[in-house]
């Protein structure tokens, strides 16, 4: 009862995945590898005392169905609202405000405008380097039926980008990737995440 609270600096980061679907084990490692801890979400009250979230790549709409049963959709985007969150690919498609090709439901949460399955068919999975604003110099990117950012709001700043799109992009605790950094051995964008979680926690 008399104990000091343990500083909050020397305090894991622990992160909840999404995993209702899609990939969600590459992430855990990759925060695993960083000294966090990963919690996999299942359920909306599996989302209390996490300090951050990761909503995966896999199908959006898929995401969408399991996600409007039992008021998950409504708990994730209370969460959301506060608490350090990044999507990647799907999980992008999820945060954006405004989804295209087709118009579909979304947390809007991130002021960005997405098109699904932009890529086209021929060419929708790829793995390319591409430049970033992260220090270390251009960073590879898998691209896997890859939504494009088409629009971007005042408040969202661009730190990566493929053919002059945004691909990486962050709105004060909202991050998103329209490429998947989990299949990559490159740690910097889950880094960048637990950094941007630390911050907003204040530490
Ligand atoms: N094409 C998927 C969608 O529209 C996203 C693909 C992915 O997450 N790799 O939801």
């Amino acid at each position: 009862m008399d104990q000091e609270p343990t500083p909050r600096q020397d305090r894991h980061l622990t992160i909840g995945i999404l995993a209702l679907q899609g990939a969600f084990e590459a992430h855990a490692k990759a925060l695993t590898a960083l000294g966090a801890t990963a919690k996999l979400v299942r359920t909306p009250t599996e989302l209390a005392n996490l300090d951050g979230l990761i909503l995966p790549g896999g199908e959006s709409t898929t995401f969408l169905k399991f996600l409007e049963r039992g008021g998950f959709l409504d708990a994730l985007q209370s969460f959301v609202e506060t608490t350090p969150t990044f999507g990647t690919c799907a999980g992008a498609i999820l945060l954006a405000k405004n989804v295209q090709s087709p118009t579909q439901k979304s947390l809007a949460a991130l002021d960005i405008t997405v098109e699904r399955n932009a890529y086209g068919r021929q060419i929708d999975s790829t793995i390319l380097t591409a430049p970033t604003t992260l220090e270390g110099g251009p960073l590879e990117m898998v691209f896997i039926r890859a939504p494009r950012i088409t629009q971007t709001g005042p408040n969202v700043e661009t730190l990566a980008t493929r053919d002059g799109f945004p691909v990486l992009v962050r709105q004060g605790h909202l991050l998103a990737a329209t490429f998947h950094p989990e299949l990559s051995s490159d740690p910097r964008v889950h880094q960048l995440f637990l950094d941007l979680t630390r911050r907003s926690h204040g530490q």
